[in-house]
């Protein structure tokens, strides 16, 4: 257990995420507010570990993934990676630390330009973070397209000559270019069919296996970090509510959100999906520049009680102490109560190549 109480059962933390806030002004109905998009949120990865980070969209998931990176701004709170202080970095510094941190995005022409050879992307971040050149570049870019399973020829070509599942791959060549230590996937797979998401799953798992690269998944579907999480993080508007192993998490969901996504994960067992229907999350996502007093999903729980309208649940451990959610139904005994328990799993299938 780290000094926060979070489980880092893979060894000491790679990234240590402690107590940042993020909020940005917006505009809605011509009248200007803050969104309060992260809120106090705690989190580690250790050293080759992949964590996923799970909720609906408008719950503050990418906001947090792009706190991270320092690409948005923290109000307060600190962000370790490696033993740097991230949050306090500037300049040249924050560039060279950026090395050890790589995202790769929902949509792969967001970090592809489209009037450069795809060769000319992938190399870009070689050039910023190492001294390759000339020759020894050029290899070591065609290396990385057969790493990712496209053919070393392929990166004279543009991005438009290329599948959506084959960008993907392009921006995960990208991604590992300058070796780094965490990877950071943002809805990486969620704009592609069932079968290229599972390839480009697979490629990440290989990844993560042959390289030791630590990931942060950061996904709205369950059902694709069945198969690559060891750590799952559940996020509800701007805060975290559930975390522990991905195997209890996903087949024994504690906090009621998280039942609710689980639930709604499809199965094709009618029974089993019937059972499923009676505990997804009924109504909206509250406005998150003015989130509800207590807990944060009180207005939509169908377990609420008196005091969810107005305390705020604190983290009890469920399970054992690999676990923890925050709810007012564990509050009844010291280690908390037993997880309340879902019908049984989907787990995404396998398929051929894209
Ligand atoms: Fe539901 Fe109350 Fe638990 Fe919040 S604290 S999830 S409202 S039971």
């Amino acid at each position: 257990m780290s000094e926060y109480g979070l489980d880092v059962r893979s060894g000491p933390a790679l990234l240590k995420v402690r107590d940042v806030h993020v909020s940005f002004r917006s505009t809605r109905f011509g009248r200007a507010r803050t969104v309060r998009a992260v809120r106090g949120v705690d989190l580690d990865v250790a050293d080759g570990q992949t964590v996923a980070l799970v909720g609906e969209s408008g719950s503050g998931k990418s906001t947090l993934a792009n706190a991270i990176t320092r690409l948005v701004p923290l109000d307060r709170g600190a962000v370790h990676l490696g033993g740097h202080a991230l949050h306090e970095l500037q300049g040249s510094d924050l560039r060279r630390a950026r090395r050890d941190v790589q995202m790769v995005f929902q949509d792969p022409y967001s970090s592809l330009d489209p009037s450069m050879t795809v060769g000319a992307s992938v190399a870009e971040p070689l050039r910023n973070f190492s001294d390759l050149r000339g020759s020894e570049l050029d290899k070591r870019v065609a290396e990385l397209f057969e790493r990712v399973s496209l053919r070393a020829a392929h990166r004279h070509r543009y991005p438009h000559e290329f599948s959506g599942g084959q960008r993907q791959r392009i921006a995960v060549a990208r991604a590992i270019a300058p070796s780094p230590r965490l990877v950071i996937c943002d809805e990486a797979v969620s704009a592609l069919d069932v079968s290229t998401q599972n390839q480009i799953l697979r490629l990440l798992e290989e990844l993560q296996r042959d390289l030791g690269v630590a990931m942060l998944f950061v996904t709205h579907d369950l059902s694709v970090v069945w198969n690559i999480a060891d750590e799952v993080i559940v996020m509800y508007l701007g805060e975290l509510v559930e975390s522990g192993p991905a195997e209890r998490v996903l087949d024994a969901p504690a906090h009621p959100y998280t039942q609710g996504l689980v639930a709604a994960v499809p199965t094709p067992d009618p029974r089993a999906q019937r059972s499923r229907e009676r505990v997804v999350s009924k109504g909206e996502v509250p406005d998150p520049a003015n989130p509800p007093d207590g807990c944060s999903y009180h207005t939509r729980c169908p377990h609420v009680m008196e005091v969810c309208r107005t305390v705020s649940p604190a983290w009890r451990a469920v399970g054992d102490s690999t676990s923890r959610v925050r709810c007012h139904l564990y509050e009844s005994t010291e280690s908390g109560a037993e997880p309340l328990t879902l019908a049984t799993r989907s787990p995404v299938s396998d398929t051929g190549e894209c």
